[in-house]
């Protein structure tokens, strides 16, 4: 079949088959939602993907997962939502060359090389920490970004531009979760562990959510700010547009970005990227995208754990290797967060030695750097920031 005839009806319908099948599109979240949405994409012919999710299947997800493997498929691929799901957009995409990737890990550590990459961001990912970090780099790199989550019956969504000024994700969720604070902690674990996910919802959310990326890849953003509400049970629809909240904690103006000099070598270090970020910015600060947790308390034994990591990854399994998580316990140390890197001076020692592929700081990737004097903006790393996630 011609992809003229392959595409007849999408054209009458409006669409641009071209246009979608070189469009760049990263999903954040591979479960009911990010598995429906990806699924009508692909079927669409958007064709270049990035996959984001840590998660594995567990027998329950099959009742809400167009992608959920069979024993061949799980014994091959492993049982990793992002490998079933990029394996199988990679079957049904109907764009010519498909090429979906993807990266078993939380989106805080796929870093935001991806961000930058993408013409749009879908963000499907359970956790207000996960979708808080999404908006704030998708606006940092001026990327639009459509949002959205359910339950039970009831959904919403909302689509966000990429343009200086606009209000966003945070404008109306302004608290951000921080392992530092116990009830947001709760909350966070809770949200994750009881929402009612089923498949009607999932499939009727993503298809609203779909049609919006497809909106914003041909340059239509008639949705941008607003925010929709919907209960698939009552049939009931709303919407509201969203107002820009003048105390919102979150970023309103992409920065401009400014690659690494030339010859910079690859870093591996925080010490190493303070030795490039020097070369151009003598004295200010890096902020990382999330606080760096240097050591913190074992949550099961209350040993002091040396960490090196951003919260998230910390959050994630908060215990010392012996209590069976990852960190290894270092009794002699204080527990300790760092929000901004000082550029001049010796810097703390767990920090400088802190890499910075568990500061989501990859190649291609970028770190935002705040000079005493000039213009605060996004320091480019050397490096294909698609090099770090596989290939279906
Ligand atoms: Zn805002
Ligand atoms: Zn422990």
């Amino acid at each position: 079949m011609t992809a003229d005839a392959l595409h007849s009806r999408s054209r009458l319908a409006g669409y641009d088959p071209a246009r979608l099948a070189r469009a760049r599109v990263l999903v954040v979240g591979l479960g009911a939602l990010g598995q429906n949405i990806v699924q009508t994409l692909a079927l669409s012919g958007v064709g270049r993907f990035v996959l984001v999710d840590f998660d594995e299947f567990e027998d329950h997800n099959a009742t809400r997962s167009p992608f959920f493997p069979d024993a061949e498929e799980r014994a091959r691929l492993g049982g990793r939502k992002a490998a079933c799901v990029a394996h199988r957009v990679a079957a049904i995409s109907t764009a010519a060359a498909p090429e979906p990737l993807y990266g078993e890990t939380t989106v805080q550590l796929a870093g935001d090389g991806c961000v930058r990459w993408a013409d749009v961001v879908v963000s499907a990912v359970d956790g207000i920490g996960a979708r808080a970090w999404l908006a704030e780099r998708a606006r940092l790199h001026g990327r639009p970004m459509v949002e959205g989550g359910f339950s039970g019956p009831e959904y919403n969504y909302s689509v966000f531009s990429g343009a200086a000024g606009a209000n966003c994700y945070r404008c109306f969720n302004p608290v951000t979760f921080s392992s530092m604070s116990c009830r947001e902690y709760a909350r966070e674990a809770a949200r994750q562990q009881i929402v009612p996910a089923i498949q009607a919802t999932a499939a009727v959310l993503a298809g609203m959510m779909a049609e919006q990326v497809m909106n914003v890849l041909h340059g239509d953003h008639g949705a941008d700010g607003l925010r929709f509400y919907g209960d698939i049970r009552r049939a009931t629809f709303d919407r509201v547009t969203l107002a820009v909240n003048p105390d919102c904690p979150g970023e309103h103006d992409p920065l401009p970005v400014r690659r690494a000099p030339a010859g910079s070598a690859r870093p591996r270090t925080v010490a190493d990227l303070l030795e490039i970020v020097r070369r151009e910015t003598p004295d200010g600060w890096i902020t990382p995208s999330e606080p760096l947790v240097r050591t913190a308390f074992c949550t099961r034994c209350g040993v002091v754990c040396r960490v090196r990591a951003v919260e998230s990854s910390w959050a994630r399994v908060p215990r010392c290797s012996d209590c069976g998580g990852p960190w290894p316990p270092a009794p002699a140390l204080h527990p300790g967060l760092t929000l901004m890197i000082p550029i001049a001076g010796a810097p703390d020692p767990d920090v400088a030695a802190t890499e910075l592929a568990d500061l989501g700081i990859l190649p291609g990737g970028h770190a935002v750097v705040v000079p005493t004097e000039g213009e605060r903006h996004l320091l480019e790393l050397p490096g294909d920031p698609l090099s770090t996630f596989s290939r279906a």
